[in-house]
């Protein structure tokens, strides 16, 4: 009698537990850890209120030569779900994972995408280019692998994710549509620009523009003289009237490019990082609707 009172109890406390355990579940937002600012938003996108999203490289920050920090390596440690970019764009990123013991869901958000092999100046050996987020199309694929991921962090949930990811889905493609209708008033031959380093050759190939930078794929190389030297005397020949800053990476080169070969600096592009939250590129769209158009101004002026 005794063993079985005992029995009834503990199987009432352990329903008891078990249903508490899983209300809770039902409310405690899914920890994500995204590597960069871009990633962040279009997990936020996806995720709504389920998710807390932690960019490990902020607005404006530069994710190629991140230093990581040990509260980076503690929010990872805690998170159910990281995302990161991929081809060696956060190259400090899957050292960081390994040595926090994270055991949860890894979402690289370039999975089902072929790299676009880029020879720089600099090396011999085509190095994969880790900008694919640039392509508006491709930031469908990114999203596409957020969703399927946090569906796996969090499967109670996967019906909101899909929905939510299917209107965010909606929203991107007319994104690409309307950048496309806006570079294609741009006569093909204007649509020459120069920035700070190799972050929009995905852009370039979609939309139909031909960029150019004095560095290379990454932020950690140093402009060569010969590079800057060829670019001014381009940008003299070809008339390039479109010199761009970017947010994350040091001006003064392009300044310095600028006055040598005489041309304005056109704006400020959005390459690698989202602006502060009260800037003009807050989210992923707002980031490519503000590119779209510093270029349009600046290419309709020739
Ligand atoms: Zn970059």
């Amino acid at each position: 009698m005794w063993f079985l009172r005992c029995l009834i109890l503990s199987l009432a406390l352990a329903t008891a537990c078990w249903t508490g355990a899983n209300e809770t579940a039902a409310q405690t937002p899914v920890k994500v850890v995204a590597s960069f600012s871009i990633l962040a938003d279009m997990v936020s996108n996806v995720g709504g209120d389920a998710v807390q999203v932690t960019a490990l490289v902020g607005p404006n920050g530069d994710a190629h030569v991140y230093q990581p920090s040990p509260a980076d390596a503690r929010a990872i440690a805690a998170a159910n779900l990281i995302v990161l970019n991929g081809w060696g764009f956060e190259g400090w990123m899957p050292r960081l994972i390994d040595a926090t013991g994270f055991t949860g869901v890894r979402v690289v958000a370039t999975d089902g995408l072929s790299p676009q092999p880029l020879v720089t100046r600099r090396t011999q050996a085509p190095t994969p280019d880790p900008h694919a987020w640039q392509d508006v199309q491709n930031a469908m694929v990114y999203v596409r692998n957020i969703a399927r991921g946090l569906s796996e962090a969090d499967p109670e949930r996967r019906d909101d994710y899909r929905v939510r990811a299917d209107a965010y889905l909606a929203k991107l493609r007319d994104l690409d549509a309307w950048v496309v209708a806006q570079l294609s008033a741009i006569p093909e031959a204007k649509r020459k620009v120069v920035t700070a380093h190799d972050a929009f050759e995905y852009f370039g190939r979609r939309y139909g523009v031909t960029f150019d930078a004095p560095i290379g794929l990454s932020t950690d190389s140093e402009a060569a003289a010969k590079d800057m030297a060829r670019l001014i005397q381009q940008i003299r020949a070809e008339n390039i009237r479109a010199v761009f800053i970017e947010n994350m990476s040091d001006p003064r080169l392009l300044r310095q490019l600028a006055s040598e070969s005489g041309a304005a600096i056109g704006g400020k592009l959005y390459s690698d990082a989202l602006s502060d939250p009260a800037g003009p590129a807050a989210s992923y769209i707002e980031l490519m609707q503000h590119n779209v158009r510093e270029l349009v101004v600046a290419l309709a002026k020739r």
